[in-house]
């Protein structure tokens, strides 16, 4: 059975960027409601439970028809949750070294640019989404809880959950204000580690 993962910081350690009472809500409402649907479902087919949640998300069509949908949305959910709770630090924020920073600079010219386009595509998500940096330097968005490996992308280095319910107690309708607050917040050795 999926279990939801522990932060490695306490909910208000995110200070003024994303408060105490969002990250409160998301992780333990939320994301646990995103594991709590996914067990549901295989529990409906049990043999799914032997394979890895990477395998599920990226081979959806050879799941059985009855719990597509809901390994989608909430396999994808926890996937998706599980990862973005880890590129985010209280000590987070700043620029990204090394070889990531070298990758992000040939593919955009400067960390700005890759700022500022990474925003921009996060602020066109229409509804509910997110949007990712992938090991090419593509900028991709995803809607819902599609995540890349479901679409024949490889796993993400950085993604953003773009969902109201990620900013609206803090930031109400103002996603653009939220963005770049994250920016503050993002945990790039964590980014590095994954490329
Ligand atoms: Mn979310």
């Amino acid at each position: 059975m999926y279990k939801l993962p522990q932060l490695q910081y306490d909910y208000g350690a995110l200070g003024a960027y994303i408060s105490a009472d969002i990250m409160q809500l998301h992780h333990s409402k939320h994301h646990q409601t995103y594991v709590d649907k996914f067990n549901a479902a295989l529990d409906s087919v049990p043999e799914l439970k032997e394979r890895a949640l990477e395998d599920l998300l990226s081979n959806l069509g050879s799941l059985p028809e009855s719990v597509q949908t809901a390994v989608r949305n909430h396999g994808g959910g926890h996937y998706n949750h599980s990862l973005f709770w880890q590129w985010m630090s209280p000590t987070g924020g700043g620029e990204p070294t090394g070889a990531l920073a070298n990758a992000i600079i040939e593919r955009y010219g400067s960390f700005q640019n890759f700022v500022d386009e990474f925003t921009t595509k996060s602020l066109a998500v229409f509804g509910s989404g997110w949007c990712w940096l992938q090991p090419n330097m593509d900028i991709v968005t995803t809607a819902n809880q599609d995540t890349p490996i479901m679409h024949g992308g490889a796993a993400p280095l950085l993604g953003l959950d773009v969902w109201e319910h990620a900013y609206y107690l803090d930031y109400k309708n103002k996603r653009d204000d939220y963005v770049q607050a994250w920016w503050n917040v993002v945990d790039w050795e964590f980014v590095s580690s994954r490329m």
